[in-house]
């Protein structure tokens, strides 16, 4: 359909938020997505006010048939959320939080960053574990698993999720929880975006106060004894503490969070600071807002990105010889190995009650090229691919759909394995059957 015919059709049913087609002079900032790779030129921006604007442009997209992305904060790797030619379903206006400090639950507009939630919650000393990032949405991490600081002491953001509202196919808007359409709520648990459009959370919250951080660097020739040791220590860990290390060419940074009773921290976090010869460190304590925002600037928006990552059961030689030996050809100085420990409260929740995958796994990975420079797009994507191969190699099975740069029925079917696979597309042929929603680690539907 032309790009004009579109515009005013949508027009034509009062949209309450924005239409923005590419004469309108917001449109080159709107069409804007995290990785700067997924340059695309929609034929329509709808920015959403509300649910009647979602409702009405899903009947536009089913009634004459054009493309739908659907897109909260934007950060989705394939640029999923974007499209050429179709409509951009823009929600990030739908951004109200709103944290009720008896019931320690948080309600999230389907357009909320991570930051939105993370301030709500922090007036009340409370929050939901999410992602390291904090201008990531909480649509599209949530629906995907959404994995963080505080996800081995609560467990991944999924499994704090309580209910959510969604629009499908059909335009209805159905509420969804573990007593009302299970089946749904089992899919939009690690399903991703493949059953509608979801317009509000309902979060269950923690108590939480100043969390304890240690960041230590040390030379990558440490390699060997720095991660070792980390092994052995990350192995012991009480689920308060999670920790992390990025692998760069020039340097391995061990990160430690501490979420418990402060006292604790200081006997267990100084240990990490003795991995190998540190080059620097740091070791303080800061407010869990403070901690969301320390990896923004690192991983800002409008740079070049390629990222695959995996599980794995331990940090074993095998996998730091990798590591060790992928990151020497690394193509730009910001690409990099980067590893977060998972399990406990992860771990607590059976595989099979949610459409997530790798709940045994004790360590995610993602091997995750970065740069500026359009012209090194095929050398930059070629070593992430080959480090990620490499990597799965020495993996478990499974995957975390929020985390793979190609997307496809293939990257979805063996990310959730076969059987959780059908289930999904069982749920999806009855929400989804014509599978509008399709610009994800898609499923087809299949009754
Ligand atoms: C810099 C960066 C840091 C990250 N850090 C973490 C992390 O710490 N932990 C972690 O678990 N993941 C992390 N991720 C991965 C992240 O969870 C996914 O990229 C996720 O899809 C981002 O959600 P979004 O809403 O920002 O993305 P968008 O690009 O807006 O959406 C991604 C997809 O989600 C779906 N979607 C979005 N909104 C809705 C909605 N309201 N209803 C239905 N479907 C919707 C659509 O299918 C869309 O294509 C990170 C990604 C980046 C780029």
């Amino acid at each position: 359909m032309e790009a004009a015919l579109l515009i005013r059709e949508l027009e034509k049913t009062r949209i309450d938020g924005a239409v923005l087609g590419s004469g309108h002079g917001d449109y080159d900032d709107h069409r804007k997505v995290w990785n700067a790779i997924a340059d695309r030129r929609p034929a329509a921006i709808v920015r959403a006010q509300n649910v009647r604007d979602v409702t009405k442009t899903i009947a536009i997209a089913a009634k004459r048939e054009v493309l739908l992305a659907v897109r909260s904060g934007g950060h989705s790797l394939p640029g999923l959320s974007t499209c050429d030619n179709g409509i951009v379903l823009d929600l990030s206006a739908m951004n109200e939080v709103v944290v009720d400090p008896i019931a320690r639950t948080a309600e999230v507009g389907g357009g909320a960053l991570l930051q939105h939630l993370d301030a709500a919650g922090s007036h009340a000393r409370l929050a939901t574990p999410a992602g390291l990032v904090s201008h990531t949405g909480v649509a599209g991490l949530t629906l995907g698993g959404g994995m963080g600081w505080l996800s081995r002491r609560f467990g991944l953001t999924i499994d704090n999720l309580l209910a959510a509202d969604i629009v499908t196919a059909d335009g209805q808007l159905i509420h969804t929880s573990a007593d009302t359409e299970p089946d749904l709520f089992w899919g939009i648990r690690g399903g991703g975006g493949n059953f509608g459009v979801v317009t509000k959370f309902r979060f269950r919250m923690h108590s939480l106060g100043q969390v304890v951080v240690g960041i230590w660097e040390y030379p990558t020739s440490d390699c060997q004894v720095a991660l070792r040791g980390y092994q052995e220590l990350a192995r012991n860990a009480p689920r308060e503490l999670t920790t992390s290390f990025t692998l760069t060419s020039s340097s391995i940074v061990v990160t430690a969070v501490w979420s418990g009773s402060s006292d604790r921290a200081d006997t267990i976090l100084p240990q990490f600071g003795r991995l190998g010869r540190a080059v620097s460190g740091l070791h303080s304590s800061m407010a869990y807002v403070d901690l969301q925002k320390r990896n923004d600037d690192h991983l800002c928006w409008g740079r070049r990105c390629y990222a695959k990552g995996g599980y794995f059961s331990e940090i074993n030689s095998k996998v730091i010889e990798c590591m060790k030996d992928a990151i020497a050809s690394s193509p730009s100085p910001d690409s990099e190995i980067y590893v977060m420990q998972l399990g406990g409260a992860i771990a607590d929740v059976a595989e099979s009650a949610t459409a997530y995958s790798g709940r045994e796994a004790s360590y995610y990975w993602i091997a995750d090229a970065i740069w500026d420079d359009k012209t090194d797009d095929p050398r930059c994507v070629a070593w992430a691919r080959s480090t990620a191969a490499r990597l799965a190699a020495l993996s478990l099975s499974g995957n975390y759909v929020n985390e793979q740069a190609d997307a496809g029925k293939d990257v979805a079917f063996t990310a959730y394995g076969a059987e959780k696979y059908r289930k999904l597309a069982r749920i999806k042929a009855r929400f989804d059957p014509t599978n509008l929603f399709r610009l994800n680690q898609n499923i087809e539907p299949k009754p």
